[in-house]
């Protein structure tokens, strides 16, 4: 039996403007491993459609930009560059039109390059927060190793390029953290009154360990305290957290950040969970009200 993939690309008013194939599947006598979709039949069917559907998205912005946006003029074109840009479903190979700019208007270059300005990243969010995720349960090796199982990104990732994309969205996540505060709970008794009936008390568990240095080779290194937690909700759901005790320059809003991110309420109680650690205790203090 043979089949036949197709996409079919229609306007907005549902009219048909284009078919194209996009896999032709053959299937021999049913068998148990053969009934359906094999995972190499799906990855070349999620490559193929991937590419289709984004060549006629591009195809259809860049004409879109071709025009003025202020005198709806027709742009001239100076020259063509590719755009490598990773998705989870393969690399796409674009090829991104320079414009020259309307001389209706002053600008500060001659060219411009609306697909480039618009693909800064040249990882798609989808791409990066698959890796991300699994970077941070299983190493980076084993992240680049199930991705390419799964996914058609077969020699496009590997561990390092999932190392440093990490770093760096680790690096953006950090700088979008408020400041560290004394007192991190925000209003006062009156405000907190005047709060709806607070959910069930927050449960927060926290524990630490001491991990030696890598670096061996000099004694004085020593130690440093890793602290983890959980924060659980009454409905079960969780959140978890980590730090560098000592390295760490925002521990306590790390914390209270998590809380908030549960919507822990002012006049909410939050039950810590913890050793006598004289470390762990001092981060519990001013997250809320109901614990100074
Ligand atoms: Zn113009």
């Amino acid at each position: 039996m043979k089949f036949k993939v197709q996409l079919v690309i229609e306007s907005e008013s549902g009219e048909i403007q284009s078919t194209q194939e996009v896999a032709q599947i053959e299937k021999g006598n049913l068998q148990p491993e053969n009934l359906g979709l094999t995972l190499a039949v799906a990855k070349e069917l999620l490559l193929q459609t991937q590419r289709s559907i984004a060549s006629q998205q591009i195809a259809q912005y860049q004409k879109q930009q071709e025009l003025c946006s202020h005198c709806d003029k027709k742009l001239r074109h100076k020259d063509k560059r590719t755009i490598i840009y990773r998705t989870p479903f393969g690399k796409l190979q674009l090829q991104s039109q320079r414009l020259f700019h309307c001389a209706c208007k002053e600008q500060s270059t001659r060219t411009f390059n609306p697909l480039a300005k618009l693909l800064k990243e040249r990882t798609s969010p989808e791409l990066l927060y698959l890796e991300s995720k699994f970077a941070s349960l299983i190493s980076y090796g084993l992240s680049s190793k199930l991705l390419q199982e799964v996914l058609p990104i077969e020699g496009e990732i590997n561990p390092t390029s999932i190392r440093n994309n990490l770093h760096a969205l680790g690096k953006q996540l950090e700088s979008e953290l408020p400041e560290e505060a004394g007192v991190l709970f925000e209003g006062c008794q009156r405000d907190w009154e005047q709060l709806p009936q607070p959910d069930l008390p927050l449960v927060v568990g926290m524990d630490g360990g001491y991990v030696r240095f890598y670096d061996r080779a000099s004694k004085n290194s020593g130690n440093f305290q890793v602290i983890a937690g959980k924060s659980i909700k009454a409905d079960g759901t969780s959140k978890c957290f980590g730090m560098v005790y000592g390295y760490d320059t925002k521990p306590q809003r790390r914390i209270f950040e998590v809380l908030k991110s549960q919507g822990m309420q002012m006049n909410q109680q939050v039950t810590f969970l913890s050793d006598g650690e004289e470390s762990i205790r001092d981060l519990q203090y001013y997250l809320n009200p109901a614990f100074v």
